[in-house]
């Protein structure tokens, strides 16, 4: 091959070659609601720790970390409680990791994932580079699962893999625990419930169902409630015969040291991590109810972020909202956009930029003189 291939030249999987790296814009803007973090820095008893875990980890440094990461599954089995222990726990770096292991386990070539849009982006994504077939039923115009639909979809494409986002995201949407089991009941394939919002949620946790069903996987993250994610730590609850089946297709010493005595560090201050959950989840609410008043439609959200709209041109007012200093997300139902719940302040800014973006008039809105140019 020459030097300096183009693209074309590259002899890549022809599902790669109209492929383009996933993600959300990472623009360096004042308010950044677009990924649903945690706003809230860590506290500093909490730092305190981490820093003290460093240096001890460092003192380590040259070996290799435990492959098994036990203490560190062992801290999450008891965040979760449930009555779970290390051996029915998995941990990687961020839930995307556990998602494709868990693919990599059950799902893969001859062998179809099913799931339900508008749902997470990264769903087809896991499917493509574990040579899955992915299918979808789509959900009903209020954004719930539609039971029927789910049962028709299971008859037709025998899934091996379901995925069930809860609550949604984009969407926000909470799926009950009935409904869950109701799709446990209809099929043997591997259910994955990805909790990455539970913890927003105020609803019972998937945790719940674990003892009756041996097909059940609840993902969880620590990138989200958890104020997290540059940790990079997600995890799975799940029978201690499929954490074992993930222990076989995980790459060696996938968890660095820093990150298992960093992410314990964090799980033995779970309280003071966990500090302003409740706080989003009512300026969540607070927030939706200000942009209803300003003539929007907002989609009802059990997690750290929702939809509102509808935009004729969603890109313009995704942009004319970046040009005031704002970043949301386009994803999810065209003419929707998708704004995480972020600092009291960081709400104050983004629904007065948003009122000057629906009503542009130059006197509403001291800024918008060309000054920010
Ligand atoms: C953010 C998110 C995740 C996971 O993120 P990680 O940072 O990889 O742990 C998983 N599922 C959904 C639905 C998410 O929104």
């Amino acid at each position: 091959m020459r030097a300096n291939p183009t693209w074309e030249d590259l002899p890549l999987r022809p599902e790669l070659r109209s492929a383009r790296p996933y993600g959300a814009p990472q623009l360096d803007l004042p308010v950044c609601l677009n990924v649903n973090e945690n706003p809230y820095p860590l506290p500093e008893a909490v730092h305190q720790a981490m820093m003290a875990a460093v240096e001890s980890t460092l003192a380590n440094i040259h070996r290799y970390p435990d492959r098994e990461a036990l203490v560190l599954r062992g801290k999450l089995a008891t965040y979760l409680g449930h009555g779970l222990s290390a051996n029915q726990i998995w941990a990687a770096n961020g839930s995307n990791e556990v998602m494709t292991e868990i693919l990599q386990c059950f799902a893969g070539p001859g062998r179809t994932l099913l799931t339900f849009p508008p749902t997470y982006s990264m769903y087809p994504e896991y499917a493509r580079n574990t040579h899955t077939q992915f299918v979808t039923t789509p959900r009903r115009e209020d954004f719930q699962i539609d039971l029927d639909q789910v049962a028709q979809a299971i008859s037709l494409y025998h899934p091996d893999v379901i995925v069930i986002a809860n609550p949604n995201n984009p969407t926000g949407t909470l799926t009950t625990l009935e409904d869950i089991e109701a799709i446990l009941n209809l099929s043997e394939a591997i259910v994955i419930v990805d909790e990455a919002y539970q913890e927003f949620s105020s609803a019972p946790s998937a945790l719940d169902l674990l003892d009756h069903y041996g097909n059940l996987i609840v993902a969880r993250t620590m990138s989200k409630a958890f104020a997290f994610a540059g940790g990079r730590l997600g995890y799975a609850a799940a029978a201690t015969t499929i954490i074992d089946a993930l222990r076989v297709v995980r790459l060696p010493y996938h968890l660095s040291a820093l990150t298992q005595a960093v992410a314990g560090a964090a799980l033995d201050h779970a309280e003071a991590m966990l500090a302003q959950v409740d706080h989003l989840s009512l300026l969540r609410e607070a927030t939706i109810e200000q942009l209803r008043a300003l003539g929007l439609t907002v989609i009802d959200s059990r997690a750290n972020f929702f939809l509102f709209g509808p935009f004729a041109d969603r890109h313009a007012t995704w942009q004319a909202l970046v040009d005031r200093g704002v970043l949301v997300r386009e994803t999810g139902p065209e003419s929707y956009l998708r704004v995480s719940v972020g600092t009291d302040q960081e709400m104050e800014t983004f629904i007065y930029a948003l009122a000057a973006v629906l009503a542009p008039d130059p006197a509403a809105s001291p800024n918008s003189q060309r000054s920010a140019a």
